[in-house]
């Protein structure tokens, strides 16, 4: 039997509200299941408004918009992420200003932050890798002293939090990812966090094709009408009724995650321990992701077909950034890469989806063992952290 990467679930009342929001006449965006996500998310994360978005890269648009990023201005971001992180603000004119990543959680260097900060400078988008929290109070008070607008690409951070806040609520917007290669899924999906009040009212507007209908619809203004640039941002309430049956078990879902994360450490723990291997921090994430760093490209790429000879699909990311044709032609680095270029060489992340069952974790966890005692493999290098 193949053992996927990821595999998409349904936890609950998915089809149930699909169904009933059809048959309620209400599917375009915006309805009572939308509704209800935007409150829950709105509670339980502790942000003044979210917002739906098809996807988070759509959140992190509507980011850029708001931000008002012009031709020239500058974003500093990690190369280690998804593409969206940075093509969000390229959109825009704006340069992406790429830095290097912690070797411990493998999230922007805070430290070297300063560093990148340029008069043209506007933005700071931390992103919290595997659901593990940035440095957020060095973050925040660095873009307060410099006057900088902070998003959040919490895409892999639903419900993780940094010192009791949530993840996506603390800097002026939060993007969040509910693709199904999420913890919580709606096919594709995404939300806004608009954690500064000054910017709710421009948000709805930008989301609604740069009109202000949210208003009109509220009673607020009497006719909607172009009042800004802006574009089609909304997902549909069928979207929203699906997402709203996975929110209502958020937390059991993470909680089923993090448990297939638990036994991956206890199992591989003594590997890392022998010097072969390291493994992420499991209780500091929300169990989106479980990576092994190994001790070479090399020996990565036999990793993967070891475990693809027994039917397990691994797979690895992200071809940084700043190496990438478009990062090369359109961004640029502060500082050196070495982080980020040993770290995209050497992680692999290992099959971890919600169906996941004790026998699964252990089919993969026996063939990671049968690869490193055949005895062919190097020792993991004390100085790559
Ligand atoms: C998944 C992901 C995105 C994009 O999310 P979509 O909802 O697919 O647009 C952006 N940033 C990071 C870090 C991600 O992991």
């Amino acid at each position: 039997m193949k053992i996927p990467f990821n595999k998409p679930f349904i936890v609950g009342k998915e089809l149930y509200y699909i169904a009933k929001a059809v048959l309620d006449g209400h599917i375009s965006g915006d309805g009572p299941y939308t509704k209800r996500c935007h409150r829950w998310l709105e509670e339980r994360l502790g942000s003044p408004q979210a917002l739906l978005t098809h996807s988070c890269t759509a959140a992190l648009e509507m980011a850029a918009l708001l931000c008002d990023i012009q031709p020239g201005d500058e974003v500093i971001l990690p190369s280690y992420t998804f593409v969206s992180t940075a093509n969000a603000f390229v959109l825009r004119g704006g340069i992406p200003v790429f830095v290097d990543i912690r070797p411990d959680t493998l999230n922007l260097d805070e430290k070297l932050i300063e560093a990148a900060i340029t008069p043209r400078t506007k933005a700071i988008v931390p992103v919290h890798y595997a659901g593990v929290p940035c440095e957020m109070d060095a973050i925040m008070e660095i873009a307060r002293r410099h006057e900088l607008l902070v998003v959040e690409d919490a895409a892999q951070a639903l419900l993780s939090s940094y010192q009791g806040r949530a993840l996506g609520s603390i800097g002026h917007f939060g993007c969040l990812s509910f693709h199904e290669t999420k913890n919580v899924i709606s096919g594709e999906g995404g939300a806004l966090l608009v954690n500064d009040s000054t910017f709710i009212k421009r948000a709805e507007i930008v989301r609604e094709k740069g009109t202000n209908r949210s208003q009109f619809f509220r009673g607020q203004v009497d006719k909607y009408t172009w009042v800004e640039p802006g574009s089609s941002y909304l997902p549909s309430e069928i979207i929203g009724a699906f997402l709203y049956a996975q929110l209502e078990n958020a937390e059991q879902i993470i909680a089923a995650r993090k448990k297939i994360c638990r036994l991956y450490v206890e199992r591989l723990s003594f590997l890392e321990e022998a010097g072969r291997l390291r493994l992420p921090s499991v209780e500091a994430g929300n169990g989106h992701m479980f990576y092994l760093l190994l001790a070479s490209l090399e020996e990565r790429t036999r990793l993967i077909e070891h475990l693809k000879a027994s039917d397990i699909l691994s797979v690895f990311h992200y071809v940084p950034l700043h190496s990438s044709p478009a990062g090369i032609k359109l961004g640029r680095v502060s500082g050196n890469m070495a982080v980020t270029d040993s770290v995209a060489e050497r992680l692999l992340r290992l099959p971890l989806y919600y169906e996941m069952g004790e026998a699964e974790v252990d089919r993969v966890v026996e063939c990671v063992a049968s690869f490193f005692e055949a005895g062919t493999v190097g020792t993991y290098p004390k100085n790559k952290g």
